[in-house]
């Protein structure tokens, strides 16, 4: 397919529109300037979008964007809160990208009554990919796919999960690491990722540092050792590659 490239789209967010089945019908929620939307919608990729954007300045923009790009008659811009900016059966997948993993775990656990008719989500954390993951597993949605890039000096993740077996992707053995590092990503751990995870243990063990070198309570105690489970976590899995 040819793609049409009126509208440069980052890599982050091409990366979540390859992701879109084409012919579906998507609302992309926190979607600012419809950036997304537009471009699957000038690349065929889709028949009809909800934008959706809490904010007043963002749905501006959007609706802004959209009749710019005369696309009014397929995406439609809506403001509200989440997933209420959609109606029932209305769309098939839903995108949400560019916010942390626990902003969107909260819009999906509010907008679960959305999601019935839903086959396909597409999200995007910026940070904190793990309380997606738990939200997928408690929500009988099973992981398809991830992706870990790197975009002007920031890494970012997608996940897409459909309705199936949530555990399936995960080794019984490994649910911790498997739900912080991504188990599709901790398995091709390519170069975005070990960057990811080298620049969180740095920090991880610098914090551990300074709390050594503080009188310790009950809160920095919990708060150590659940570093260094994490750091214990993350070098196994980067270690892995060297052994
Ligand atoms: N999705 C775009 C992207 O990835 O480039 C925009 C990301 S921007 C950082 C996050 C957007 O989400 C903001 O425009 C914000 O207004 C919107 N937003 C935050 N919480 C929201 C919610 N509960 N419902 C709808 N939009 C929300």
């Amino acid at each position: 397919m040819i793609i049409v490239n009126e509208l440069a789209l980052s890599d982050r967010l091409r990366a979540v529109a390859l992701e879109i089945p084409i012919g579906s019908k998507i609302a992309d929620i926190g979607s600012d300037h419809a950036y997304l939307p537009c471009y699957a919608a000038l690349n065929g990729l889709i028949s009809y979008a909800v934008a959706g954007e809490v904010n007043e300045g963002p749905f501006q923009s959007a609706k802004n964007q959209v009749e710019k790009l005369n696309l009014n008659d397929r995406i439609k811009v809506r403001k509200g809160n989440g997933l209420e900016v959609i109606e029932r059966d209305e769309v098939n997948i839903i995108t949400i990208a560019g916010m942390g993993g626990p902003l969107i775990s909260e819009i999906l656990e509010a907008g679960k009554d959305k999601l019935n008719g839903i086959e396909r989500l597409i999200l995007q954390p910026n940070i904190g990919a793990k309380s997606i993951r738990v939200w997928l597993l408690e929500n009988g949605w099973e992981l398809m796919k991830e992706h870990i890039l790197e975009e002007d000096e920031k890494i970012y993740e997608v996940l897409v999960a459909e309705r199936g077996t949530p555990l399936k992707p995960y080794n019984e053995n490994k649910n911790q690491s498997g739900l912080l590092l991504g188990p599709f990503l901790m398995k091709e751990k390519n170069e975005a990722f070990r960057k990811k995870w080298r620049h969180e243990l740095l920090k991880w063990k610098k914090i551990i540092e300074q709390i050594d070198q503080r009188a310790q309570n009950e809160d920095t105690v919990e708060k150590r050792k659940d570093l260094m489970n994490k750091v214990q976590m993350v070098e196994e899995v980067l270690n892995d590659e060297i052994s």
